[in-house]
């Protein structure tokens, strides 16, 4: 590779143009592609440059209605619900094997997009999507009732039944994955959908629920309205005929769905939201597998993960060797164009990300955390920021507190198990969190005592599409993938009928 500061050259030159064409930027709604009712679009723009990559229709709360609508028809007159289930198995899976042959434009698009390096995108997350939908193709004929002992003379069944029209609303850090994890079990179980995604990030999902579409999805089951939060996605979360709401993002903004939806219809919610997770470096460990896997949990999407590792505790035994080679792993970062090959770190999202992770720099700064390297953008053009790592960092400082959402590591000293179990769980937030030990015993305490709702333990960022991933406290409600997210788009109903012969009771 090559220092940051001959990346920081490169970074003026002209952006590699990406392989692909964008063919989609209308609403889709009803098996159709089609514009907004007012006609109105947005640009979305190329994260490495700030300008425009397309002008995308702009979905306001009448086409929300349009969508609903669309869905609803789909639900309650369409042949999705009521179609086998090894028929709704094969759509999703021969969707899978076209996002798969697909894989490169998806890629791209996703990229161009978002500013996450393309490898990543094209060898990392389209594969996990195309994982995820062949899971839950293959729960799709394996969602059942049970009969259940009752007393007196009956027999009591339990039918799993969908729910109906599915509100989904997703951010823009992992565009298409977000999708995935949503549409997959929703559409597992038999519900319609109507997606929004975020503002920052519409290209990807148009392009991959056309493809569910050439799978031989009934028109009006999977609906994508582009729009923003709130206009389009309030419209969404406080609608009369959605049945379920789905929502990944901010906290207070989790907060804002959720009263929209109690206002409204009292639909079920489920929520996926901030964290400030963190990650534990116990005396016992080898320091240089410590620095590279605590540097992923930081680093890796530009920051961008509501799990990432953004409180690094170290035990004080190995924290000035951990401090130093944490400074020399983020110097060799290599930031750079997020098409070029063996780039690790593209831009942030957008210009308001940007300045809000620098802010937050300044502030670590201005509390006293020693600045070991970074601190500044990269480049003059786009929303590159420099690797940035903090040590001395205290509980009580902004950079320990609130999500950064950036590349900027926070370290923190600790002295013993009991106390850092403390202060990693003082935070309102309960995502996830990171144990590196090689001592069973640690590994066990921690894992019991963190109060989050992933602990890797050795690794990190596993997201196999089996594994449930949802927060603790204000990191959520309810759990995404796996077979827990199967519960969030199934309606339980009792079926009680009398046992006419008592002899056979
Ligand atoms: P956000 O929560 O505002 O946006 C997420 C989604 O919600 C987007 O689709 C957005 O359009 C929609 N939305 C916004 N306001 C809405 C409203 N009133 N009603 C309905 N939908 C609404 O997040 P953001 O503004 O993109 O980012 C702000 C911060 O959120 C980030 O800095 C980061 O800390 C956090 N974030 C977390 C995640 C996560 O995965 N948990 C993802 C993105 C951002």
């Amino acid at each position: 590779g090559f220092s940051r500061y001959s990346t920081a050259t490169a970074l003026e030159e002209e952006p590699i143009k990406p392989a692909v064409q964008v063919e989609h930027t209308q609403l889709l709604i009803g098996g159709k592609f089609v514009d907004a009712l007012s006609g109105k679009t947005f640009p979305t723009l190329d994260p490495r440059t700030g300008e425009v990559i397309a002008h995308v229709a702009e979905g306001h709360s009448e086409d929300v209605d349009r969508a609903v609508a669309a869905a609803r028809k789909a639900f309650d007159q369409g042949p999705w619900p009521k179609m086998t289930a090894y028929e709704r198995q094969r759509i999703l899976l021969r969707a899978a094997d076209l996002l798969e042959k697909h894989n490169d434009e998806l890629a791209a698009l996703e990229t161009w997009d978002n500013g996450k390096p393309y490898e990543q995108s094209a060898q990392i997350e389209i594969p996990m999507l195309v994982r995820l939908f062949r899971y839950y193709a293959g729960w799709a004929d394996k969602i059942h009732g049970m009969t259940v002992p009752a007393d007196g003379q009956y027999h009591v069944q339990t039918l799993h039944e969908p729910i109906g029209v599915a509100g989904q609303i997703i951010p823009w850090n992992f565009p298409l994955l977000m999708f995935a994890w949503k549409v997959g079990p929703a559409l597992a179980c038999g519900n319609t959908i109507v997606l929004k995604t975020a503002e920052q990030t519409p290209l990807s999902a148009l392009y991959a629920a056309k493809l569910f579409h050439e799978a031989g999805l009934p028109e009006g089951v999977l609906n994508v309205v582009s729009g923003f939060g709130p206009t389009a996605g309030a419209a969404l979360a406080s609608h009369m005929d959605v049945d379920k709401l789905a929502f990944t993002g901010s906290t207070d903004t989790g907060k804002v769905v959720l009263e929209l939806a109690a206002r409204s219809n009292l639909k079920p919610v489920t929520l996926e939201l901030g964290g400030k997770s963190p990650f534990i470096v116990c005396e016992d460990a080898d320091v240089d597998q410590a620095v590279e896997l605590a540097h992923f949990a930081l680093f890796f999407n530009q920051g961008q993960c509501c799990c990432a590792g953004s409180r690094t505790y170290v035990h004080e035994r190995v924290y000035d060797e951990f401090v130093e080679k944490a400074k020399a792993r983020a110097l060799k970062r290599i930031v750079g164009d997020p098409f070029k090959s063996g780039i690790e770190q593209g831009p942030q999202i957008d210009s308001e990300q940007f300045e809000k992770i620098l802010k937050y720099i300044r502030s670590g700064v201005q509390s006293g955390a020693t600045l070991e390297t970074g601190g500044d953008r990269l480049g003059s053009k786009g929303f590159y920021v420099q690797p940035t790592v903090f040590s001395n960092v205290e509980d009580g400082m902004l950079i320990a507190k609130e999500e950064i959402f950036g590349p900027v590591q926070s370290i923190l000293k600790f002295k013993d198990l009991d106390e850092v179990i403390e202060r990693a769980n003082n935070t309102r937030y309960g995502l996830a969190a990171g144990v590196f030990t090689k001592n069973i015993d640690t590994a066990n305490t921690l894992t019991r005592a963190l109060r989050v709702g992933t602990v890797w333990v050795n690794c990190f960022d596993t997201f196999d599409a089996a594994i449930p991933f949802g927060g603790y406290k204000m990191s959520g409600q309810g759990r995404e993938k796996g077979e827990y997210s199967l519960k969030n788009y199934l309606q339980v109903k009792a079926v009680v009928t009398p046992l006419k012969n008592p002899a056979w009771l």
